[in-house]
């Protein structure tokens, strides 16, 4: 069976241990990386994805499977205090908890999640609700019907088998829990894509090199997007692994888009 490492064709095992080696080797640069290259727009991204998740009920159980260095997962916590200060604790059965929602960081690659809780200290996050596992997408040693909310970003293009990541989160799901996902996309407008192209494939790699000394990563990240399905095969992806009103957002044009469902 083969699969593509960006424009690469390769065995899947040799996928998975292209894609482990560039986030080892990235690990170090990556938050750093992410401002460089999208000149800070990854920040929007990801607060506009979070924000779609709010309110949230007392007690919600969320994964976020790719979590990496604690990016989403981090934003979620801000938007849970701010949720709670807003709703002021007239009942103090909750107040200062942060209403028993629980936070699962998944991440295949231990040195990312290291960087992550290194963060979580240094942001001197109150981390009570948040955990960490070391796991893939595609086989996670969790039970079936146990989370409310799935979240993964920037982080199914990685996995070797998207169709079984999808199965895995179907199943951790409970009925009537949410799958949501944050992905590179592709843009349909001529000029812009022409524009992108250009800016992904003659600046990114340079970056990668001048900032973290990393040609091949960078070049990997580029080519990986545009393996990547279309917004629109993406989405009967998900409706096979069963989910229902799956619909998707674009943002940046498509640059990226949001595509989420529901399990039954
Ligand atoms: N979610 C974070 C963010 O938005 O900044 C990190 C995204 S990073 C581009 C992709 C992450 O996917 C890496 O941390 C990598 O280790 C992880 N990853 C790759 N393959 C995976 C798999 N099969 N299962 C779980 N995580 C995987």
């Amino acid at each position: 069976e083969t699969v593509h490492f960006g424009f690469q064709t390769v065995s899947a095992t040799e996928k998975a241990q292209k894609v482990h080696q560039v986030f080892e080797n990235v690990a170090s640069k990556y938050d750093l990386m992410n401002d460089v290259m999208s000149v800070g727009i990854h920040r929007i991204w990801k607060d506009y994805f979070v924000k779609k998740i709010f309110p949230l009920h007392p007690g919600t159980n969320i994964i976020d499977v790719a979590g990496g260095t604690g990016d989403i997962a981090f934003r979620m916590l801000e938007g849970l205090d701010r949720q709670n200060k807003n709703s002021n604790s007239s009942t103090d059965d909750d107040s200062g908890s942060r209403k028993n929602t629980t936070i699962l960081i998944s991440d295949i690659n231990q040195a990312m999640l290291d960087v992550g809780k290194k963060r979580a200290l240094t942001m001197n996050l109150q981390s009570d609700g948040l955990s960490w596992l070391c796991a893939n997408a595609q086989e996670l040693p969790l039970p079936e019907n146990s989370f409310d909310l799935y979240t993964i970003a920037f982080g199914i293009r990685n996995v070797t088998d998207v169709s079984k990541a999808l199965d895995e989160a179907y199943r951790i799901l409970r009925p009537g829990g949410r799958f949501m996902c944050l992905e590179f996309s592709h843009v349909k407008n001529p000029l812009l894509k022409w524009a992108y192209d250009t800016y992904s494939f003659q600046v990114i790699p340079p970056l990668g090199e001048v900032v973290a000394g990393d040609w091949k990563s960078y070049q990997y990240l580029v080519e990986s997007i545009r393996k990547f399905p279309t917004q629109d095969e993406f989405k009967n992806m998900i409706e096979e692994a069963g989910f229902r009103s799956v619909r998707y957002e674009n943002l940046s044009f498509g640059v990226v888009s949001i595509h989420s469902g529901y399990k039954i």
